[in-house]
C-alpha cells in the first residue's frame, strides 16, 4: 500500500520535508518496457519509439516516469536484436537493464521477465509497458499498485470507457455492439511476478494480444484500475503530435540553479583565456587545459544544476586528450547534457575576479562567445568583473577566479 498521509505542517515549507519522510512504499516494482516497434505503421523515419516527442525520444519518456517513481526497483527495456545501441543513445543517464527480445512482442515480454529472474532482488510485481505509450503518470502506477491491496487479485490493467459507438463495419455499416462492460485496455500492466510467468509458461499460442490474456487464461483474476487519456498509443505519424501536445502541456518544469568557482595561477605568458576569448596580455593562466577560469566555472554551473559532478569528473585533469583543449568543449558538453535532460539553459552569470587585464574591452566578446556556445540569446548572458581592492590572491595577481550561476529548467515527472 501507499501512504502519502502525514499531519498537515504549520509551515508550507516543511511540508515537503515531512512528506517525503512518511512515504511508505509497498509493493515495489520491476518495470519491463517494450520497445520493439518498428515504426513502419507510424510512418515516421525512425522507429516511434527514438522518434522525438516534446524534447526526448518516445522511450525516454516512459523510462523516466518509471525511474522517478519511488516504489520502481529496476527497469528492463527490451528492444530488438541489432537495436541496443540505438535504445542506449536514446537513454543517456538512465539506469536501465537492456534485454534483446524475440520475434513478438509476447517473446520479447518472456526475454524481459527472463531478465528479472537474474536480478538478485525480485521485486513482487512487474509493469509490463508499451514503449508507443509515453505518456504514463504517477497516479496510473499507483492505482495498478494500490489494486494488489486486495491479495485475491493477481494483475491489474488501466483502461478507459468507450464513448464512441461500436459497430461491425468495413465498407458498410454493420451490427452496433453494446459499449455495456466494455473497455479499452491500456499498459502499464501490473502482475505478480511469479503469476505472469507460469502465464507466459502455460500459454500454448502465438497470439496473446496483451498479458491480461494471459494471466487470465491461467486463471488469473485482472482488476481493472482507471486509466489515463494520456496513456493514447502511438500508432499514426499524425498519433505523434497529439501525444506530444499531452505531453508538452501536462510537464511540469522546476527550475535548478547550479553554482561553480573556478582559480587559475598567473604565470609568465603572452596572454590568456578568459570567458572563451583570447586577451592579449604579460601573463597566461597556468592549467591543463587552456585554463580558461571563466569557462570551467560555468561548466561547473551547469553540472551543479543538474546535479551531475564536476568538470574534474567530466573531464579528468590527468587525461592527454583535454592537454591544452579549448574550454568550450567542456562548455559544450554539459550543455547537452542538459539538453538530453529534456532541460533548458535560462541564464547564466559570471563574476571574474582580477585586477588585471581589465575585462569591460572584452565583455561583449566573451557573451557572444558563451552565449554562441550555449545556443543561448546573448541577454541571457552576463559577465560582471570584480576586484579585491589589492586584497588576497587576486589582488596581487597571483591568479584570476571566477565564480558563475547557471539557471536551467528542468522537466519534472509527475
Ligand atoms: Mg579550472
Amino acid at each position: 500500500m501507499i501512504s502519502t498521509q502525514y499531519d498537515a505542517p504549520p509551515f508550507p515549507l516543511l511540508c515537503e520535508v515531512i512528506k517525503a519522510r512518511s512515504v511508505t512504499i509497498s509493493p515495489s516494482f520491476t518495470a519491463i518496457i517494450v520497445a520493439g516497434g518498428q515504426g513502419t505503421r507510424a510512418d515516421l523515419a525512425v522507429p516511434k519509439q527514438y522518434a522525438m516527442l516534446a524534447g526526448k525520444p518516445v522511450l525516454a519518456w516512459s523510462v523516466d516516469a518509471f525511474l522517478a517513481h519511488p516504489a520502481c526497483g529496476a527497469i528492463i527495456v527490451v528492444v530488438p536484436s541489432g537495436d541496443e545501441e540505438r535504445a542506449r543513445a536514446a537513454l543517456p543517464h538512465r539506469k536501465v537493464i537492456f534485454a534483446v527480445g524475440g520475434a513478438t512482442r509476447q517473446q520479447s515480454v518472456a526475454a524481459g521477465l527472463a531478465e528479472i529472474s537474474k536480478l538478485t532482488a525480485n521485486e513482487d510485481i512487474v509493469l509490463i509497458h508499451d514503449a508507443a505509450r509515453p505518456g504514463i503518470s504517477h497516479a496510473v502506477i499507483d492505482r495498478l499498485l494500490r489494486a494488489f491491496d486486495d491479495t485475491a487479485i493477481h494483475g491489474a490493467v488501466p483502461a478507459l470507457m468507450v464513448a464512441d459507438t461500436l459497430a461491425h463495419g468495413a465498407a458498410l455499416l454493420g451490427e452496433t455492439l453494446s459499449r455495456e462492460n466494455v473497455v479499452r485496455v491500456q499498459t502499464p500492466q501490473a502482475f505478480k511476478f511469479s503469476e505472469i510467468v507460469n502465464a507466459h509458461a502455460h500459454w500454448a499460442s502465438d497470439a496473446a494480444s496483451d498479458d491480461a490474456q494471459m494471466v487470465r487464461a491461467n486463471g488469473g483474476k485482472i482488476a481493472v484500475v482507471a486509466g489515463d487519456a494520456h496513456l493514447e498509443k502511438i500508432t499514426r505519424a499524425e498519433d505523434m503530435l497529439l501525444v506530444e501536445r499531452m505531453l508538452a502541456g501536462r510537464q511540469n518544469m522546476r527550475v535548478a540553479v547550479g553554482m561553480g568557482y573556478d582559480v587559475h595561477r598567473l604565470v609568465p605568458g603572452e596572454g590568456l583565456w578568459l570567458g572563451g576569448v583570447h586577451i592579449a596580455h604579460d601573463r597566461s593562466l597556468e592549467g591543463h587545459s587552456d585554463a580558461d577560469v571563466v569557462l570551467h566555472a560555468l561548466t561547473d554551473a551547469i553540472f551543479g544544476a543538474i546535479a551531475d559532478g564536476d568538470i574534474g569528473a567530466h573531464f579528468p585533469h590527468g587525461d592527454p586528450r583535454w592537454r591544452g583543449a579549448s574550454s568550450y568543449q567542456f562548455l559544450i558538453h554539459a550543455a547537452k547534457l542538459v539538453t538530453e535532460r529534456g532541460g533548458t539553459i535560462n541564464h547564466v552569470d559570471c563574476t571574474i575576479i582580477c585586477e588585471v587585464p581589465k575585462v569591460g574591452p572584452h565583455r561583449e566578446a566573451m557573451r557572444a562567445r558563451i552565449a554562441e556556445c550555449l545556443e543561448l540569446p546573448i541577454s541571457h548572458v552576463s559577465i560582471k568583473a570584480t576586484t579585491t581592492e589589492r586584497l588576497c590572491f587576486t589582488g596581487r595577481g597571483e591568479g584570476i577566479a571566477s565564480q558563475a550561476i547557471a539557471t536551467i529548467s528542468l522537466p519534472e515527472i509527475e
